[in-house]
């Protein structure tokens, strides 16, 4: 597969060349609005939000990333253990070299005024 980009009169497209010699073509701004939403993570409703804060204020956050989330945490690189509850060494992966999807942060439910 490749892609290219073609002009035609006054508007840009994203040309899909594809092995098997079908091709695509969508325009730029329709390829544009697609590659935001990867990756967009869901608005969470306001009922959603306030279930965090209540979590958050609880200390319920994730003592390696500050956020909310289910599953391992994903900043961890590595964790060697004195025992069943004491780390004796943390690695952490470098800031942006972890995928911050799926994680709720503080600042995902605190954008509102509290009330
Ligand atoms: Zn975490």
């Amino acid at each position: 597969m490749s892609v290219s980009v073609a002009v035609i009169g006054r508007y840009r497209y994203v040309v899909l060349d594809g092995d098997n010699g079908q091709q695509i073509i969508i325009p730029l701004e329709e390829w544009s609005r697609l590659a935001d939403q990867v990756g967009a993570e869901p608005e969470l409703t306001a009922e959603q939000k306030k279930g965090y804060r209540e979590q958050f204020a609880a200390e319920k956050q994730c003592v390696h990333c500050g956020g909310l989330h289910l599953r391992a945490c994903p900043r961890v690189r590595r964790i060697v253990w004195r025992n069943k509850e004491e780390p004796a060494e943390i690695e952490y992966w470098a800031s942006g070299r972890w995928p911050e999807g799926g994680i709720i942060f503080p600042e995902d439910v605190y954008d509102e005024e509290p009330g």
